[in-house]
């Protein structure tokens, strides 16, 4: 984006332009966008200010009614440098300064494939956006529009160029990953994707998944998990409820028992493997019963790594009109939730107390294993980024695992 508007030459006008690509998950999210942007106005009172991302695509005229804001730019149009042209002088109206567009008319993923990059260790390549599922509480099909994939071969060269940069690790990104391919001739699943990569980048040391349904999870990925040890041990699992009739009423695809099952599977595949998960604490209707199901889930998964998300209802989903509990009950389960998640991670590291490690290191000896669990190298600090050595764990801290490099792996080019 920076450098479409770079292009557009908005990084020449006086007091020059300020861009904010907001996130419409929660209301909170959005709410914060808002704050944000008030403040740069008060501290750029010259700036230009564009607002785009998934808050200005699921809610234009808001931002658009905003003084402090110039231009409301859609995600569809937020990587063409035309579209930051469309600046207008002076004088206009919060409706003319709006330029979204339908996102539903979208039908091609942007060749911009890099999400963004960690250091010179880790890159984010984006392979999917959009999502064809309705789920009651979600307005991200709203924002990114329907699921659209990115051919294999562009996947396969996008890593191939990165890995020749030195990069050690690269996480697949996508909105609705598991679905990648559906779009695409032959409809082929996120496994061959996996293999293909492998395949055609021998020289990429690690692949990483970022979240995934498991529901979608094709045989061949499960199968790769198993059998290619360059795909890392760990899966962010979209659970979101751990309670059957929750997990209906949330238009979700999987039951309680399916989850479960996916992950004694996986496990069994990958007995290293570790699990993350998305929770939602709240959802409407959600009885003291339904709730202790999302908590026992956590044990029943075998889950170290959870992100909680209170429910918070978005206007025009239609849990949003569902009977709603209130901000207490949901504030607390949130918090016994995180509680869990907290005592799970701390057995987690516990576990890896006294093992030799693989760790990717990121930066200042901050590194992260396979399965990502983070660590902090105290004996090398200095250690260049981007290689992948041996750590002996000797402690952690609840959320960090403490290491010493144990052996450098000499195979490893140094970056200049
Ligand atoms: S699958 Fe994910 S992105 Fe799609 S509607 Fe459901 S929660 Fe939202």
């Amino acid at each position: 984006m920076k450098r479409e508007a770079n292009a557009a030459g908005l990084g020449e006008l006086p007091g020059g332009a300020l861009v904010f690509n907001t996130c419409a998950v929660t209301a909170e999210a959005t709410r914060q966008a808002r704050q944000a942007i008030r403040k740069a106005r008060r501290e750029n009172p010259d700036a230009r200010i564009i607002v785009t991302g998934c808050a200005a695509q699921t809610e234009p005229a808001a931002f658009g009614a905003m003084d402090e804001v110039d231009l409301v730019i859609g995600n569809g149009d937020k990587m063409k440098a035309q579209s930051y042209r469309a600046l207008p002088d002076f004088g206009v109206n919060a409706y003319e300064k709006v330029r979204v567009n339908d996102i539903f008319e979208l039908t091609e993923t942007a060749a911009h494939m890099v999400d963004a990059i960690e250091g010179r260790a880790r890159a984010f390549v984006q392979v999917q956006n959009g999502c064809d599922h309705r789920c009651t509480f979600c307005i991200i099909p709203y924002g990114r529009g329907n699921s659209r994939s990115v051919p294999a071969g562009g996947v396969v060269e996008e890593v191939k160029r990165l890995t020749g940069n030195g990069y050690g690790e690269v996480v697949l990104t996508g909105v609705d990953m598991t679905s990648w391919g559906g779009d695409l001739p032959g409809g082929p699943k996120l496994g061959r994707l996996v293999r293909a990569i492998l395949k055609g980048v021998p020289e990429l040391k690690r692949l990483r998944l970022s979240s995934i349904d498991s529901i979608e999870a094709d045989d061949d990925l499960l199968a790769a998990l198993a059998d290619e040890e360059r795909l890392m041990p760990h899966l962010h699992l979209s659970l979101q409820h751990g309670d059957d009739l929750i997990l209906k009423r949330m238009k979700r695809r999987h039951l309680r028992d399916d989850a479960i099952a996916f992950c004694r599977k996986a496990r069994e595949l990958r007995p290293d493997i570790a699990f993350g998960a998305d929770l939602i604490a709240g959802f409407p209707t959600e009885t003291d019963e339904a709730f202790e199901n999302s908590l026992s889930l956590v044990e029943e998964c075998g889950l170290s790594f959870l992100h909680v998300f209170p429910f918070s209802p978005r206007e025009g989903t239609p849990a949003a009109r569902m009977p709603q509990l209130s901000r207490a009950i949901v504030k607390d389960r949130a918090a016994r939730l995180r509680r869990a998640g907290d005592a799970a991670l701390a057995a987690h590291l516990r576990r890896k107390v006294g093992a030799t490690e693989p760790v990717l290191v990121e930066k200042d000896g901050f590194g992260r294993t396979a399965d990502y669990t983070p660590v902090q190298l105290n004996n090398r600090p200095d250690i260049e980024p981007g290689a992948v050595h041996s750590a002996t764990i000797t402690g952690h801290d609840g959320l960090t695992l403490q290491g010493r490099l144990t052996a450098l792996d000499k195979r490893e080019p140094v970056h200049s």
